[in-house]
C-alpha cells in the first residue's frame, strides 16, 4: 500500500515515518490557493516529510500555514525545523498546545521518563518561536471553496483539536480517534500519562459520529472512507470503553499495573508491547483517579 498519496481533489496523506517505520504516523496537507500542512511529525521525521514533499510535487516554500492537533511531540516536535524551509508559513494551535510549543522543555521531559528504556525514541522538541491560538469555530479558507474549519476535539489532550475541510468534508483528527491498523483491525486507545481525560475523549468521539464527513484522517495511520471511518470511531469508543473496565476492576482487585498489562493482552492481543501498553494503563490510572 502505497503511504504518500493524494485521496481527494484537495488532500494529501504523508507517512512521517514515526520511529523510522513506514505507516506508524501520518501528517497531511491539503492543497488549494493556498496550502496548509496538518501536523508536522518528530524532530526526527524531518527529512522524511521533505522527500514526501518532494514524492508529492508539493514545493515546500509554498505552505502558507501549518496547523499542529495537539501538544504531543510526534505531531508538534518537527515544527520548528520545518518551519525553516516554509519562509511564509504561519503556524496555528490551541492555546494549550500553543503553550507546549513555545516551551517545549516539561513536556519533553516527562516523555523521555515515560518511555524509560525506548526513550532514544522521542526525539528533541525545539520550541516555536512565534504560533498563533485558534479555537472551534476558526476558519481557514484556502480558496476555491476549500475552508478548513477548527473542531475542538479534547481527550486525548487538553489541546486537542481536529480540521473539518468543507469542499471535500474530510475530517483531520489529530490522535482525537487514535491508533487504528486497517490490515488487523486492531485499535488502540489514546490514552498517555497526564493529558488523557476519558470522559472528554468518549464525548469527542460521540461529536464525531454526529459530524457529516466523507473522510476520516488519523494520526496513526492513514485515512478511512464512509462507511468504515465511522465504524472505527465506535468501535474506538467500545474498546476504550473495554479497556476502562479491565483496567478499574483488575487495579482495584489487585493495585498491579502488571496484572492490569496481563488482563488486556489476554483480551485484546498477546503481542501488545508492554513499554506502550505501559504508558496507557497510567493514563487511565491518573483519568479514572485510581492512582
Ligand atoms: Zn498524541
Amino acid at each position: 500500500m502505497e503511504s504518500d498519496i493524494k485521496f481527494n481533489d484537495c488532500c494529501y496523506q504523508i507517512d512521517t515515518r514515526l520511529w523510522g517505520l513506514p505507516q506508524n504516523g501520518a501528517a497531511y496537507v491539503v492543497q488549494s490557493q493556498k496550502t496548509a500542512l496538518v501536523d508536522a511529525g518528530t524532530a526526527h521525521n524531518v527529512r522524511d516529510v521533505q522527500k514526501a514533499f518532494n514524492n508529492l510535487k508539493i514545493e515546500i516554500a509554498k505552505i502558507d500555514y501549518m496547523i499542529i492537533t495537539h501538544e504531543h511531540y510526534d505531531h508538534g516536535a518537527g515544527a520548528a525545523q520545518l518551519l525553516e524551509k516554509m519562509p511564509k508559513a504561519k503556524i496555528f494551535a490551541s492555546e494549550p498546545t500553543c503553550k507546549v510549543l513555545k516551551q517545549p522543555q516539561e513536556i519533553h521531559e516527562k516523555t523521555q521518563k515515560y518511555y524509560g528504556e525506548a526513550k532514544a525514541l522521542v526525539s528533541p522538541y525545539p520550541p516555536v518561536k512565534e504560533v498563533s491560538a485558534i479555537k472551534e469555530g476558526n476558519k481557514l479558507d484556502l480558496g476555491n471553496g476549500v475552508i478548513l474549519e477548527v473542531i475542538d476535539l479534547k481527550g486525548h489532550t487538553p489541546g486537542s483539536i481536529g480540521l473539518l475541510e468543507h469542499k471535500t468534508k474530510t475530517l483531520f483528527a489529530g490522535d482525537a480517534v487514535c491508533v487504528y491498523n486497517e490490515q488487523t483491525d486492531f485499535y488502540l486507545p489514546p490514552s498517555y500519562p497526564d493529558l488523557f481525560d476519558y470522559q472528554t475523549y468518549q464525548s469527542s468521539l460521540k461529536k464525531m459520529l454526529a459530524m457529516d464527513f466523507d473522510y476520516l484522517c488519523l494520526g496513526h495511520f492513514g485515512t478511512l472512507k464512509r462507511p468504515k471511518a465511522k465504524q472505527v470511531i465506535k468501535k474506538a469508543s467500545e474498546v476504550a470503553q473495554g479497556w476502562k473496565e479491565i483496567i478499574s476492576k483488575t487495579y482495584r482487585e489487585t493495585k498491579s499495573e502488571d496484572r492490569v498489562l496481563e488482563a488486556l493482552r489476554a483480551k485484546y492481543g498477546k503481542t501488545m508491547q508492554k513499554a506502550v501498553v505501559d504508558q496507557m494503563i497510567k493514563g487511565y490510572l491518573v483519568s479514572l483517579k485510581l492512582a
